[in-house]
């Protein structure tokens, strides 16, 4: 089906619909469908004499420079209201925030029930794990809610590459077992950790050239068992080549489903990581947050992303509005301040340079 760039365009195929129909519109609808490129929002007319025309998807291509987000939303909100002004029809698009396609069609919409929480028209999932009253969105919006509302713990490891001043973010991960490098410094980096919330792991240089011997090691004896599997044709679908140098040779690797199932070019990565750390004076710097709640991670992630850096606790107060009480939320701030990751001064809470690098 044909992607609509413009509301020209569109204008175009509502007329075109009316030529070949001999009727005159009624409803202009909005829905959402999904596959696994992802969502596309589709646009279909309904004509007086009952007829049902697909008109296309919105192809947000040419906006692509603005920010809200879904853009396709934006795009078949405005044209939609313009259609309105132009035909008199009704629009409805009854996802006009995020994309859902539990949302009834017009036709049949009477099967729909109102989200409990945004009131959105919803066709219930036949599903006993997910309630019945709300939507997707709700749902999930609901459980972090809980999560925020029970302190559940969080995990989490931050890497960085660190001289000075200068923190260069190497990584994040759940479980420190993710980062490829973890298999050969492991043992040094759990000696040296501390039971505390928040725990710091330096690796200096001596640690870095060893890593940097190990990893050459495994890269070699990768590269010399490495040959591009054959491929079935289902395969074949999801492949594509890339090509990384090492040791002033091109190595050709097999990339599916977006990885080198090899792992060869992320332990290549990793030895970039770390001949620039030694060519440039740096050290690693691995930060562990264990025991942390999941409370304290949002209040973190609030002051530093949403507020960029700084927030009235006034502000932080109202965004957890519902959720929780003004004594829970100065709570959570003076445990952060505590773990040094947040300074409180006044009724403003500031981001520390820890709290920085931990979320
Ligand atoms: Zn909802």
């Amino acid at each position: 089906m044909d992607g609509i760039t413009t509301f020209e365009l569109l204008d175009n195929n509502i007329k075109q619909a009316i030529k070949q129909t001999g009727g005159k519109p009624t409803v202009l609808e909005a829905l959402w469908d999904g596959d696994t490129e992802g969502w596309y929002l589709l646009l279909n007319l309904y004509m007086d004499k009952g007829q049902y025309l697909r008109l296309g998807t919105v192809d947000p291509r040419l906006f692509s420079h603005e920010k809200t987000y879904p853009l396709e939303a934006t795009l078949a909100n405005k044209w939609g209201w313009k259609a309105v002004e132009k035909y008199g029809l009704t629009f409805y698009f009854p996802s006009d925030k995020e994309p859902d396609d539990d949302c009834p069609s017009w036709k049949d919409r009477h099967l729909g029930i109102q989200c409990a929480d945004c009131g959105k028209l919803i066709i219930p999932k036949k599903s006993a794990h997910l309630p019945q009253d709300v939507c997707y969105n709700c749902h999930l919006t609901r459980e972090v809610n809980e999560k925020i509302r029970t302190s559940a713990p969080v995990d989490g490891v931050y890497m960085y590459l660190w001289k000075g001043e200068v923190y260069e973010s190497i990584g994040y991960a759940t479980y420190f077992k993710s980062f490829n490098i973890s298999e050969f410094v492991n043992e040094k980096v759990q000696r040296r950790m501390m039971d505390d919330v928040i725990c710091m792991v330096t690796l200096d240089q001596q640690d870095i050239i060893e890593l940097k011997e190990q990893l050459q090691q495994t890269i070699d004896i990768k590269l010399a068992a490495y040959k591009i599997p054959e491929l079935d044709s289902r395969r074949e679908k999801f492949a594509t080549f890339k090509t990384v140098e090492y040791n002033g040779h091109q190595h050709k690797f097999l990339i599916e489903y977006n990885s080198d199932r090899s792992g060869i070019i992320d332990y290549i990565d990793s030895l970039r990581t770390a001949e620039k750390a030694l060519l440039e004076g740096f050290v690693y710097r691995i930060f562990f947050k264990r025991k942390f709640t999941y409370r304290e991670e949002t209040i973190l992630r609030f002051v530093k992303y949403v507020s960029k850096g700084a927030a009235d606790i006034s502000a932080i107060n109202q965004r957890y509005v519902g959720t929780l009480s003004a004594e829970e939320v100065m709570d959570t701030l003076r445990h952060l301040e505590q773990l040094n990751c947040l300074s409180i001064y006044m009724q403003e809470a500031r981001v520390t340079p820890l709290g920085n690098n931990i979320v």
